[in-house]
């Protein structure tokens, strides 16, 4: 099955406001195996509207409508799905209902105008909103289904997780979906691609999604068969040789990010880590903190942004290059020694200017310390999130061996 989905109103045109629940719809459409081929965003314009309907319910066994339910003239969704499939509406005595007890709950009365808001298309069923005045509605002709969701969040969510999904879920072939993830830290996107494109663009089952942020890429695979027995040799038959390939760059199997995946290494071993931060200026400190539980194995961190401070705090030699070897190492062992940490991390380099992309990273481990010379591209920005996985994956490498 595919589906388009339509999203209506004119200020989701604007600068100001974005159309998040196409995003939500496809999310849910995708896990039950439904593809989303097209999507729109229509103005509140009775013509302009008319014409997506017609020519997405000609496409798409699939069509979902969001927005313009509203009581007022300029909510057009309803009159021109109407128009559109050429079919009749009959006000519903049950939507009528459900408005006036709404109303009533808050001591309010509707008015003739909310009337509109009981126009069901003939032969459609009403899909109760208990968090607006709007039903929603399901028309089903000839195996192909058109839906007319409210535009608020809040109120769409609700219906699609009890209205919508257990009604497609009744129409699919029975199924299962399986999923592996792969998580690979600094390498690039098309090098990446280049190594493993040969491999999952043999397979349409499982399909392969790759999302890519700076340095730090996700490999979706995703099989959907009869039987789960199926579905985990898929995934074996396209994943197995795609670990193999990457090695030791994939940090995670599981979705977990980077941070996870070195706190749980750092717990399982009853260890713990303290950073010190010139050019990220508190940034990887934030990263290892943002997960829940991280006191177990953080012990802190020094923001050691001027010679005066790295010196004071972390004991870095008066007069060492700021941007060093040299600082890198005295930081790393400062942290280290005054946090009393098994492990500790530093960053010292330049996010902008002539020498920007020129960081050193500190590790310092129960075993030594040691620092690495990176030359990293992009804005200041991105070399400061560079310069984090980096030294996040570092740690985890330690970890590991
Ligand atoms: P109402 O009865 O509240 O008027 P409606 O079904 O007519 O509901 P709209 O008037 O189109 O919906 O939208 C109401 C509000 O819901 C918008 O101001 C916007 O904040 C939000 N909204 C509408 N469509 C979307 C969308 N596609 N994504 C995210 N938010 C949306
Ligand atoms: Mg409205």
């Amino acid at each position: 099955m595919n589906a388009e989905i339509i999203a209506v109103g004119s200020e989701m045109l604007t600068p100001d406001k974005v159309d998040t629940n196409s995003l939500h719809l496809t999310q849910e459409l995708n896990t039950l195996g439904i593809e989303v081929v097209a999507k729109a965003i229509i103005g509140d314009d009775r013509q302009r509207l008319t014409d997506a309907i017609r020519n997405s319910w000609a496409h798409a066994e699939l069509v979902i409508l969001t927005g313009g339910l509203g009581p007022t003239e300029d909510d057009l969704t309803r009159d021109a799905v109407a128009a559109a499939l050429e079919v009749g509406m009959t006000p519903s005595e049950e939507a009528w209902q459900a408005i006036l007890n709404r109303f009533q709950k808050f001591g309010r009365t509707p008015t003739e105008n909310n009337r509109r808001q009981t126009l069901i298309l003939n032969g459609a069923d009403m899909l109760p909103n208990p968090n607006g005045t709007a039903p929603g509605q399901w028309f089903h002709r000839d195996g192909r289904v058109l839906v007319l969701l409210p535009g608020p969040p809040r109120e769409l969510k609700p219906m699609v997780a009890a209205e919508i999904i257990p009604r497609l879920t009744a129409m699919l072939p029975p199924q299962v979906i399986r999923t592996r993830w792969y998580r690979v830290a600094l390498m690039g996107e098309s090098d990446l691609d280049h190594l493993i494109a040969p491999i999952y663009t043999k397979y349409t089952n499982p399909a392969t999604t790759i999302l890519a942020a700076a340095g730090d890429i996700d490999i979706h695979l995703r099989a959907r068969c009869e039987t789960a027995e199926e579905a985990e040799a898929l995934l074996a038959e396209v994943g197995d040789p795609i670990a193999e390939l990457i090695g030791d760059k994939i940090y995670s199997t599981n979705g977990d990010p980077l941070e996870v995946v070195v706190g749980k290494l750092l717990r399982a071993k009853g260890q713990t880590v303290a950073v010190a931060e010139s050019m990220t200026g508190g940034m990887l400190g934030m990263q290892i903190t943002s997960i829940a539980g991280s006191s177990d194995y953080f012990k802190g961190g020094f923001l050691t942004y001027t010679d005066q401070m790295k010196t004071q705090l972390l004991g870095v030699p008066e007069g060492t290059e700021a941007v060093s070897e040299e600082a890198a190492l005295a930081m790393a062992a400062g942290a280290r020694d005054r946090a009393q940490s098994d492990y500790a991390l530093s960053v010292t380099g330049f996010a902008d200017g002539p020498n920007a992309g020129h960081v050193f990273v500190g590790l310092a481990t129960p075993t030594g310390t040691h620092a690495r010379k990176l030359k990293l591209n992009g804005d200041r920005y991105r070399v400061r999130c560079l310069t984090i996985l980096n030294a996040l994956d570092w740690l985890r490498r330690a970890l590991q061996s």
